[in-house]
């Protein structure tokens, strides 16, 4: 079915699973003899078992999540991996709610259990998704070459400012000039400018301009962007717009954001590191969005084949935790959290300093 097991597997069945799979790769096949450049050969035994024989990669030449006929068993690891993290995507927004119910569900019966779980899923929508072997930075800059061609006139990227340097040079690489919209002080939160935004959208023209490219997870005392005010000036304006939720799958309340903003407006991608929310080696992103053609598009842009470690990576880690052991580390991160808060703010007392008052920052905490 796709769906990321609700109790994880142990090692011995998942090593029996990639074992499967490769076999099914004409590498892999007894009495096999290729004869074409690109054959599945590895001249050392180690670096076959590091990658449990699945040598030939994900994608053809034309479109990263095409099937690629000698080597079946890989591309249906990358359909699988792709369609796993699908469910977790929606997992993640979903959990938010399942504490709400939760109380509910203790005092009522299982009926109600059945209608929470129809109502939960009914807030998710993110239709689509995939896994690419490059970091957020890059995965970034590909969504918008995928915009280029679709905006001949843009050059600009608008983008509240956020102090780091990838999400900046992500725009610079795919050869847009980003137009830097600074945050508002209100109290100790820096916020997204939402009248700066559309002020500058009139001035520019929106068919001057590419994108919004606006963020979830970000350092204290910057907050998450205005997403839902974003997407709403976005669909005003026909401009498209890209989310930058590098690290925001494992809080809920980014999920939230993004799904609301999806509701009341537009969001066309958004784009979350593999490393920073699923435990994994550094080396792959998350693409996905709410239309499967966009989606798709973006998919096709990359050119050439690409790397299936990230994707086998990522399958093992959820396979292995299960959805449940991700929802229990999504529990256990949002508790240490709150402990976190309310020790940093017994230091900070004892040494004269402020803990800053940033409470739409669900990640992030700040001393001043
Ligand atoms: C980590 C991060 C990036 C860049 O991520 P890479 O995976 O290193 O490309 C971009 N923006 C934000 C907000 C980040 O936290």
């Amino acid at each position: 079915k796709g769906k990321c097991p609700e109790d994880g597997w142990d090692e011995s069945t998942i090593e029996l699973f990639l074992h499967e799979l490769a076999v099914m790769d004409s590498n892999n096949f007894l009495g096999n003899c290729g004869v074409g450049e690109r054959e599945g050969r590895v001249a050392s035994e180690l670096v076959a078992r590091r990658h449990y024989r699945l040598i030939h990669g994900i994608g053809r030449s034309g479109d990263i999540s095409a099937v690629q006929p000698k080597a079946a068993g890989s591309s249906l690891l990358n359909k699988l991996t792709n369609s796993v993290v699908l469910d977790v995507l929606k997992l993640s927004g979903r959990y938010k709610y399942e504490n709400i119910f939760h109380l509910w569900v203790r005092v009522m019966n299982s009926v109600c259990l059945f209608l929470t779980y129809f109502l939960c899923a009914g807030v998710q929508t993110v239709t689509n998704c995939f896994v690419v072997p490059m970091a957020t930075g890059m995965s970034l800059t590909l969504c918008f070459l995928t915009l280029r061609h679709k905006r001949p006139k843009a050059k600009y990227i608008i983008w509240p400012r956020i102090d780091q340097k990838s999400c900046f040079k992500s725009m610079i690489t795919a050869g847009f000039e980003p137009v830097v919209i600074e945050n508002v002080l209100e109290g100790d939160e820096l916020r997204t400018d939402t009248e700066a935004v559309e002020a500058k959208i009139k001035a520019l023209g929106a068919e001057n301009i590419l994108c919004v490219h606006s963020t979830t997870s970000c350092f204290a005392p910057r907050v998450p962007d205005r997403l839902e005010e974003l997407s709403v000036i976005c669909a005003n304006y026909d401009i498209p717009h890209i989310v930058n939720n590098a690290y925001g799958v494992q809080s809920s309340k980014c999920m939230h954001l993004i799904q609301q903003g999806a509701r009341v407006g537009r969001i066309d991608a958004f784009v979350q590191s593999l490393d920073k929310n699923f435990m994994v080696p550094v080396g792959g992103a998350i693409i996905a969005g709410f239309n499967e053609s966009f989606i798709q598009e973006i998919s096709k842009m990359y050119p050439g084949k690409a790397s299936a470690s990230p994707s086998l990576d990522v399958l093992i880690t959820l396979l292995s935790l299960g959805a449940s052991g991700y929802k229990q580390l999504l529990k256990e991160r949002k508790e240490m959290f709150s402990y976190l808060l309310s020790e940093l703010k017994k230091l900070a007392d004892n040494h004269n300093e402020r803990l800053l008052d940033t409470p739409h920052n669900p990640i992030s905490l700040g001393n001043s």
